[in-house]
This record gives C-alpha cells, structure tokens and sequence, in this order.
C-alpha cells in the first residue's frame, strides 16, 4: 500500500476531509525549493508550505545545527529552568526588532502565539483595575484556529460551529487604497468607546483575506491614533515576518511601534513548530507583582523548546547573512516585473504585489473557498509541477528565498496557463 493510501484510511488532515477529496501526496524528500514524492513527480513548493520554509526544505545548515542541539538538550520545562537556545534567541531577536520589543514568551505556533499576546493585553489592562475589555481586528482578518485567535477573526462558515463561544469584537475596514479615510474614521468613533483594550492587525497584508494590502502610511496613522488614546496594539507577522514583505520584518516600513508581536511560520524556517510573543516592558510590568495571580497563567509543555530554539538560531544566521536581503530584492524585482506584465491582461480583475508576496485575483463569477475553480487553479498547478495556493479566484504564491530564476519563470508560466484556462 502507498503512504497515500496507509494515510487516507487513518489520519484526519486539516480542510481536506471531503469523501470527494483525493488521495494525499506522499512527499518522500525535500530540497531547496522541491518536494518529492512517493510516485516519482517533483514539486516546486512556490508557497514555502503556507509561508513556512523561507529557506526551502533540509537546509544543512538548520539541520546541522538541529542534530548538534538534540545530541546536547532536547528539552527541559520551562517553568524555573532556563538554557542558551532560548536566551540567545530571545536576545537576537530582540536586536531584530522594533527598540520598545524588550520581554520574549514562547509558545508552539501561530495561534497560540496570538493567544498568548490577546491574553496579554486583556490582563494588562485587569491586572490594573482598569475596564478595557474590547479588541478591535480588521474586517476579513486571520490570526488563527484557537478560540481566542478565531475571536478576532473574520466570522465565516468556518468559525459558525463555535459562534457563542467566540468574544465580540469590533471589525474595522481594511484601509486598501481608497478605503484609507473611511477606516481612520471608523477607528477615531470606536476609540471614543472607554472600553477599548487593543487593536490586533496584519501589518501590510492581510494573508487569508487573499493577500488585501494597505500602505505603511495608513497604518502609522491608525497606531498614532490607538498610542494617544492608550490602546495597545499587536502586530502579527505570523505570516509577514521573516522576510515575506521585503524587509525582515513588515513593521520595519513603519515608524510608529506596536505594543505586541507574534512570529511563527518562518521563524525556524519550517524545521521545528515554534511561536513567540514579544511585548514592551511597560506591558512586562503590570505582571511584576508580590501578589500571584497576576501572573501570566499559559504555559505550554513545550514552551522554549531548545531544539526549536536552536533551529531558530540557525535560520536567524540565515536571515542575518547579507544573501538574504539580496534575495528578497530579487525575488520582489521579479514578482514585481510580472505583476506589471500580467495586470490589465483578459481575464485579470487584480494582481497585488509586495515584496515576496504575489496574489493573482482572476475575473470569474461569484467564487467561495468551496468554489469548483479552486479545485481546478489547485490541479492545474499540480498537472505543471507547481504547488500554489489557490483560493477561490485568487492564487498565490510565497516562494522560498533560494527560489531560482528558473523556477520563478516556472511560476508564473503556471498562473499565466491558468489565465488562459479562464478565458478559454
Ligand atoms: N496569524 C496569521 C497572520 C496567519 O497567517 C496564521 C496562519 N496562516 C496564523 C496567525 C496562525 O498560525 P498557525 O497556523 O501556526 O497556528
């Protein structure tokens, strides 16, 4: 029997339980940009398996520094013990990012990493006697499966079984171009309410809406105006960070700060789960008590650790060598250089760009995530060796940074084939 087979009669995959679904890829090997499979085809991973591996697949790097760490500690509690992966990553990543980041809590992915910083806020603002209680998100917003993150989510058909379980949140529009004034004064009215306790945003990109961007300017002015009115704010760059926009990190096109971030995904460059939260000292603070229970109460059993530390190390040498940002430059160059091309061609309603971001929005009828064009854009790119990620009408593609040239051409080949598949 293949994998594919052995797996289908046992294992339960996120989104894909459909009795019409078929059969899984079974991925035997792994190498820069390519996956292999058990029945001999090669796949160009033009998504980083959803924006994960940013250096590709089995970099010896991360798995040299991996194997030494697990010969050494694998693990050890994190309540009371402490070890060098998880204070040198905390102190690397510190210098990395914005200069009021000063406390690191680690957590397993991105959903918790969010959690983590809701839980954060919200308790910041009790462990002070003060009633801030409400977050507000951005309209069509993703920042997870847990209960909090999908709290301040977009309510979908996803989120419906749950529905009375998830806290009232306040949704902003998303500032896209032309939007800009419309959501900055929707914010100044909910800032008018006492009871606002942080707003929780994607900075630049909003990824499961289907890649909607805004500018770093409309952003800076949304912060400026939660800063004077005392309402923290929280960064996810659980998709953006590490690279995705063109700089390290989106927050790097910004001048105002966030109170909070949270990083998964790229963080270990897809070797090991790892999430993280970083906050302020001021927020660090109102935790610092003689009195117990205004303690931070989440703790993970694998919290910090230090073989996923030690692969965040590594992939951080990566991120920190001067290739890296040559490569974003050159990959940005590129998507931009074909965005340009495609946009205004038949068949064409959008095509955004930002950085190593590239999102092809088709023009086609009503389209919803069960849409039937999904599953044909999805096959397609299989049929031409290219693993995208389509979504409704919009297909999208986060490569690797060691993607090639070559296999960049390959890409887009492959979203210019499924053009003319929809107007044929
Ligand atoms: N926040 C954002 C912005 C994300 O894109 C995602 C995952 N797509 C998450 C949070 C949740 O991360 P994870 O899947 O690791 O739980």
């Amino acid at each position: 029997m293949s994998l594919a087979q052995r797996d289908k009669a046992i294992l339960w995959h996120p989104y894909t339980q459909m009795q019409t679904a078929p059969l899984p890829i079974g991925i035997t090997r792994g190498e820069g940009a390519l996956l292999f499979s058990e029945d001999g085809k090669t796949y160009l991973d033009a998504v980083s398996s959803w924006w994960v591996n940013i250096h590709g697949h089995a970099h010896p790097h991360i798995a040299q520094r991996v194997s030494q760490q697990l010969q050494t500690l694998e693990h050890v509690i994190f309540a009371g013990f402490t070890h060098e992966p998880a204070v040198q990553l905390a102190e690397r990543l510190l210098r990395l990012l914005p200069s009021n980041q000063a406390r690191v809590f680690y957590t397993d992915n991105g959903s918790t990493a969010v959690e983590v910083a809701l839980k954060m806020v919200l308790q910041y603002w009790f462990n002070q006697g003060v009633e801030k209680t409400k977050i507000i998100a951005f309209e069509g917003s993703y920042h997870g499966d847990t209960f909090g993150a999908m709290s301040v989510s977009e309510r979908s058909v996803f989120t419906r079984p749950f529905q009375q379980y998830l806290f009232d949140v306040e949704f902003l529009p998303v500032p896209v171009p032309g939007k800009e004034e419309q959501t900055l004064a929707r914010l100044q009215e909910l800032l008018q309410h006492e009871d606002i306790a942080a707003f929780i945003f994607e900075p630049l990109v909003l990824g499961t809406a289907g890649m909607v961007m805004y500018s770093p300017e409309v952003l800076n002015e949304l912060l400026r105006l939660c800063r004077k009115q005392k309402v923290m704010t929280i960064a996810d760059e659980v998709m953006t960070g590490f690279g995705r926009t063109g700089k390290r990190f989106a927050m790097d096109s910004l001048t105002e700060q966030p109170d909070v971030m949270c990083f998964s995904k790229g963080i270990t460059g897809g070797t090991m789960a790892l999430g993280v939260t970083t906050c302020t000292q001021e927020i660090y603070n109102a935790f610092l008590s003689q009195d117990k229970t205004k303690a931070l109460f989440h703790g993970h059993s694998y919290t910090a650790n230090p073989v996923a530390c030690a692969a965040s190390l590594a992939s951080l040498d990566l991120v920190e060598a001067p290739e890296f940002l040559q490569n974003l430059e050159r990959i940005t160059a590129s998507h931009a250089a074909f965005a340009q091309e495609l946009a205004g061609k038949e068949g064409i309603k959008e095509v955004r760009q930002t950085g190593t971001i590239l999102a092809v929005e088709f023009e086609v009828g009503e389209t919803s995530y069960f849409h039937n064009l999904r599953d044909v854009l999805y096959n397609f790119s299989l049929e031409n060796g290219v693993l995208l990620r389509p979504l409704g009408n919009i297909v999208y593609a986060l490569p690797p940074y060691c993607i090639t040239t070559e296999q960049l051409a390959q890409v887009y080949q492959t979203m210019e084939g499924m053009r003319q598949l929809i107007v044929a």
